[in-house]
């Protein structure tokens, strides 16, 4: 099969190799390639919390990472980004960032927002103030940050939610999708965007992915991407995923909608999931991911091994002299025990969350970087069985 390439003005998308639904890539920004199917830390406040940009660099390798629309902009605010030169200088990340609209954040305040057609109005969970956030509002503070990639402002219907109520949602979402593209088009115009960088090949303007909804509805989520399509973005993410609803009709919504997302653009499930579902998802066509698991679990104690997860506060691991994964080269694991690591924990040692996260983070990379090779190589099949069989196997 020759490989598919798309030359946008912002980003190129080639796929190199494909296993049944599964591909192999290569994501091209104004700020260097990314190796797909590629997992990304999430960097919330502008720092991937419990690890320094060095690891993330050095070690980790991690190509891309996250940040959070919503939570950077209540603080440290724009204008404070802005002065600094935008999100990479402020936080000095010279790699890849994608940032979310801050859609979900303020969706996930349930009762202290009010939606309207115009957008939303909260209350701030910093000093309680009352602010607006628009798809206009968000592409300029996205602008503002100058992340390589930007996401449309959507809203997203809760797992639960019955047809009629995912459809008005839906539409909502394809309204704002199509104003967030015209106020993203005219804020690269006049040149608002902070992280504009000369690229060979490339425009050098950011990108703009578009965001399919329609919660567990098949028939909904078929005509939010054709109405996501139509608009035409450089990338397309799956939306409202992982926010309540089984696990079978999350992969039964993928299953569906990824193979008939535009081949040749990158695809991306938002906010999703354990290294399991990562697997499974990438098995349905799936190339992007983040998820605050590996970061947030880390923090309260969990660690994500090849043999499943471990929760070092248990008493089994007392005197486990034992790395957290045997078959993880992380350089946590060839130089500390579960006991030690169990011992920091207990005494609320601050290097427990570091340790813990690092791992966590090295694993899921790991994974990632199986996954490609695996299909790049033939063998992901193989790859994805006996992953799944090691994780079965064990456990906690
Ligand atoms: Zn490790």
């Amino acid at each position: 099969m020759p490989p598919l390439l798309r030359m946008s003005k912002s980003l190129n998308f080639k796929v190199e190799a494909q296993s049944g639904e599964a591909r192999a890539g290569v994501l091209t920004t104004r700020r260097g390639q990314i190796e797909t199917p590629v997992f990304m830390p999430v960097g919330t406040a502008g720092t991937v919390k419990g690890i320094r940009f060095e690891a993330l660099e050095s070690e980790l390798d991690a190509q891309i990472i996250l940040g959070n629309t919503y939570h950077l902009w209540l603080r440290p605010g724009i204008d404070v980004i802005r002065s600094a030169g935008g999100l990479h200088r402020f936080i000095s990340w010279d790699r890849a960032l994608l940032t979310d609209s801050g859609g979900f954040q303020v969706w996930s305040l349930g009762a202290l927002r009010k939606i309207s057609e115009e957008g939303t109005e909260f209350r701030s969970h910093v000093d309680g103030s009352l602010r607006f956030l628009s798809p206009e509002v968000s592409m300029e503070v996205q602008a503002a940050l100058g992340s390589d990639i930007v996401m449309v402002f959507d809203e997203c219907a809760p797992g639960e939610a019955s047809h009629e109520e995912t459809e008005r949602s839906m539409n909502l979402t394809a309204r704002w999708s199509k104003r967030s593209k015209e106020a993203f088009d005219r804020l690269q115009a006049e040149g608002a965007d902070t992280g504009r960088l000369e690229a060979e090949g490339l425009s050098g303007t950011q990108a703009l992915f578009g965001i399919i909804q329609g919660a567990g509805h098949l028939d909904l989520r078929r005509i939010s991407l054709e109405q996501t399509v139509n608009i035409g973005f450089d990338g397309y993410a799956v939306g409202g995923l992982s926010v309540g609803e089984e696990k079978s009709v999350m992969f039964e919504v993928i299953e569906d909608i990824a193979p008939r997302m535009p081949k040749d653009a990158p695809r991306y499930l938002m906010g999703v999931g354990t290294p399991e579902d990562l697997v499974e998802a990438v098995a349905r066509g799936v190339d992007m991911f983040d998820c605050v698991l590996p970061t947030r679990n880390g923090r309260t104690g969990q660690a994500f091994t090849s043999r499943g997860k471990l929760n070092i506060k248990n008493a089994q691991f007392i005197k486990d002299t034992r790395p957290l994964d045997e078959s993880c080269t992380c350089s946590v694991c060839r130089r500390h025990s579960r006991a030690y690591l169990r011992h920091l924990y207990i005494t609320g040692e601050m290097l427990a969350s570091i340790l813990l996260t690092h791992h966590n983070l090295a694993f899921f990379l790991d994974t990632m970087r199986g996954v490609r090779q695996s299909i790049r190589s033939g063998d992901f099949p193989k790859f994805q069985r006996e992953f799944t069989e090691r994780l079965d196997a064990n456990g906690e």
